[in-house]
């Protein structure tokens, strides 16, 4: 597979603040790349970087082949960018806005209209789309930023937190659509804080602390490397957890009780015994699902800070 993104020992800071410190990553045609991490992370200087939008102090990006300090104008001409701030004219309609970007990205006539039709239709907002964008909930509006991304049928779309503060409806409808790009062959890039939605849109993933990238890779397999394996489990049997063979270390969470382990499957048929032999009333007995919550907090020795 070709690789669209490759970023290599990039350096920026505003004022002497370093921002983004030696990040190297690279994204592969087709996937969806998730950039995730706290607030202050760095995640929307790197996406201004990746479309020319901002200069990188050092080290070097080449989007699409092309290299960002020589070629970027023509990265924004043809990847679809989705800026955190949404950049919309209140007083016009949601089409005469899609009309303006799309001539902005040279697409005209018949073949605009046709394109603005879709991209309303795609982002479920064909019933508005003569209403005033003033009028429209933070949630339409971000859906209807996403579509103006979308009318020069970029190969590679870049998003910036696209979901902060929408409501349910919107989100759905957003990541819908993201789906249905990455099934046409658009490699998508995402920025967001929210591992969740990692979880259920992205292959890869790259984790981003303090401007710096902690671990990069398919998302299946940092699960696998680096995610807690445990078993939860909620019993009034229990004021202390009793000597379980191959259990690694028990924590309280909540009512119940954290066990960490190389065999959750394995853990969690010796806690049943254990349980049923002494009649214990148990409340849930269940393997915890590996996520980028754990991931996070073993490598940094931290919650993912919201
Ligand atoms: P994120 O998108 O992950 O929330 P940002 O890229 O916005 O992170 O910010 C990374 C760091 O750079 C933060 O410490 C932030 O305060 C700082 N920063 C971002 N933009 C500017 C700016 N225009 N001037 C000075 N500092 C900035």
């Amino acid at each position: 597979m070709s690789q669209v993104l490759k970023v290599d020992q990039v350096m920026k800071a505003y004022n002497g603040t370093v921002a983004l410190d030696r990040v190297s990553m690279s994204v592969e045609a087709g996937s969806c790349f998730g950039l995730l991490g706290p607030n202050g992370a760095g995640k929307s200087t790197m996406m201004k970087l990746l479309t020319g939008i901002l200069r990188h102090d050092a080290g070097s990006i080449e989007v699409l082949g092309m290299d960002v300090g020589k070629q970027a104008g023509e990265i924004r001409a043809t990847v679809g960018y989705v800026p955190q701030d949404i950049t919309l004219y209140e007083k016009l309609s949601a089409r005469q806005n899609l009309k303006f970007f799309g001539e902005m990205y040279g697409v005209r006539g018949a073949e605009l209209k046709r394109r603005i039709s879709e991209a309303l239709e795609r982002v479920g907002l064909s019933e508005r789309a003569d209403d005033r964008v003033a009028s429209y909930s933070g949630g339409m509006k971000r859906r209807i930023n996403i579509a103006a991304a979308l009318l020069h049928e970029p190969k590679l779309v870049i998003l910036d937190e696209p979901t902060v503060g929408i409501d349910p409806q919107s989100r759905n409808h957003i990541f819908e659509l993201l789906r249905s790009l990455q099934q046409e062959g658009v490699t998508l890039i995402y920025s967001t804080h929210y591992m969740e939605e990692v979880e259920a849109l992205c292959d890869a993933v790259a984790i981003i602390d303090h401007g710096r990238i902690i671990t990069q890779g398919p998302l299946e397999e940092l699960l696998e490397t680096h995610a807690l394996k445990a078993v939860y489990v909620e019993t009034d049997a229990w004021t202390e957890v009793p000597t379980l063979t191959g259990l690694q270390r028990a924590t309280r969470d909540g009512r119940g009780w954290v066990l960490e382990c190389e065999r959750p499957l394995e853990l969690m048929s010796r806690v049943a015994d254990e349980l049923s032999r002494n009649s214990a009333a148990v409340m849930a007995l269940e393997m915890m699902k590996p996520s980028l919550d754990s991931v996070f907090l073993k490598l940094t020795g931290e919650k993912l800070r919201d």
